[in-house]
């Protein structure tokens, strides 16, 4: 048997890091729980970069989140001494009705958010990589730009240790239990039992798993992210001049992508936003098959023509999806001292620091000042969970 604590994290990934971080700094006792070692690339937080962005086509909802996790970069930053952020600028592009560029343009219009709209041939003359068709516009904004993964979980890992906390690596957790009339919690590792007061699960692609009485639907998809090296060298990809990019199709396809910040043999990162196949953490296929390379290629062609030169890596990640996209983060419908952090669908790293400050608002209180109502697991539970919950 271990000591007792107050807060006990499974998984320590992104969220899970920054939550343990946030209640370790408060003063929590914290332990936590990982199924394999820090920033590792088996779930949903590797490959060098994700991109960050303020004017949000998802929601604007997420515009005050996004605010306040630009502060808490910043902060992690220079309390960790870590290089997390690069703002490169950033180009939400395709039609004028598309998804990308009003859902982006709403988000800036409604919260004040600096930015220009550029039209295709502005593209072509500030972004010589860019070939937009006639009809195609962008949302420029200089505050977007990429955070480093693997550093980022590192940072909060390193500073959670630091506040005290007891972070556990290969230890999954095999079973938690909400023990009767809240209060506290079990769980159960190869190595032995834990008890503490309070929970936060942040399992990531497990969600299935682990949270299973959620009575949320979670799918969990395969997506690859491919460095190509560009024809002409990485030279008009430097991360100077060249932005990160959402570019939609008229088909409502997405395509995303990078500077080449770490280097002309590091390549230029592109992928699919949401192309992905269904799968789980044990059947996820990491090979790169040569029809997904080429199919790609393909659609960046005419677009980037420059880009899809021979691929030098490839990377299979998971997204943990919802039916409506958005993040489930809450107290456990049925526990009040289990605070869940999980289906952040594919789009959820860049807000690692706020998440990590909410789950700590509500492993502490039961309830965040933040703007949290969309990620409400109750309105989306299943009918059939629904119904076994109230048998
Ligand atoms: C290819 C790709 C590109 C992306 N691009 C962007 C982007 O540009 N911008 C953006 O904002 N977001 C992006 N995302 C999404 C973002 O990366 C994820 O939303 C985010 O990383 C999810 O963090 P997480 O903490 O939920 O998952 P993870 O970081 O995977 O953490 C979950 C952790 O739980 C651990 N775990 C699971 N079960 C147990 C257990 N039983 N016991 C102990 N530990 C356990 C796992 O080992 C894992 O470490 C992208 C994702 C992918 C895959």
């Amino acid at each position: 048997m271990h000591d007792s604590y107050d807060v006990a994290v499974i998984g320590l990934g992104a969220m899970g890091g920054a939550a343990a971080y946030h209640l370790a700094a408060r003063g929590q006792r914290v332990l936590g729980l990982e199924r394999f070692d820090p920033a590792h690339d088996r779930g949903s937080s590797h490959g060098g970069s994700r991109i960050i962005r303020q004017a949000y086509f998802e929601h604007p909802d997420y515009v005050p989140l996004l605010l306040r996790a630009y502060e808490l970069w910043e902060a992690l930053e220079r309390d960790s001494g870590a290089d997390l952020m690069s703002l490169t600028g950033a180009l939400m592009l395709g039609r004028p009705d598309s998804r990308t560029v009003a859902g982006s343009r709403e988000s800036a219009r409604r919260w004040g958010l600096p930015h220009e709209m550029l039209d295709a041939a502005d593209i072509r003359r500030r972004f010589p990589t860019l070939a937009p068709r006639d009809d195609e516009v962008a949302l420029y904004e200089a505050r977007g730009g990429f955070v480093r993964p693997e550093a980022a979980v590192r940072a909060h890992v390193a500073l959670a240790r630091r506040e005290g906390a007891d972070l556990r690596f290969r230890e999954p957790a095999q079973t938690w239990t909400a023990l009767p009339g809240g209060q506290g919690v079990r769980i159960t590792t190869a190595a032995g039992a834990y008890t503490a007061e309070r929970l936060v699960v942040c399992p990531g692609a497990w969600a299935p798993e682990l949270l299973a009485d959620l009575g949320v639907e979670f799918t969990v998809e395969r997506q690859v992210q491919y460095w190509f090296a560009p024809r002409g060298g990485a030279g008009p990809f430097a991360p100077e001049r060249h932005p990160v990019y959402v570019w939609e199709d008229p088909g409502g396809v997405q395509v995303y992508g990078f500077p080449a910040y770490d280097g002309p043999e590091g390549g230029v990162k592109t992928a699919f936003f949401r192309r992905g196949s269904p799968c789980t953490p044990e059947t996820l296929d990491r090979r790169i098959h040569p029809e997904e390379i080429a199919a790609i290629s393909a659609h960046l062609a005419d677009r980037i023509p420059e880009l899809p030169g021979p691929l030098l890596r490839g990377a299979a990640c998971m997204y943990t999806t919802t039916a409506d996209e958005h993040f489930v983060v809450a107290p456990h419908p049925e526990h009040p001292q289990v605070t869940v952090a999980c289906g952040f669908s594919g789009h959820g790293f860049k807000f690692t620091p706020v998440i990590g400050e909410i789950a700590a608002d509500l492993a502490t209180t039961g309830t965040t000042a933040h703007p949290v109502d969309l990620f409400d697991p109750r309105p989306r539970r299943t009918a059939a969970t629904q119904h076994e919950v109230t048998q």
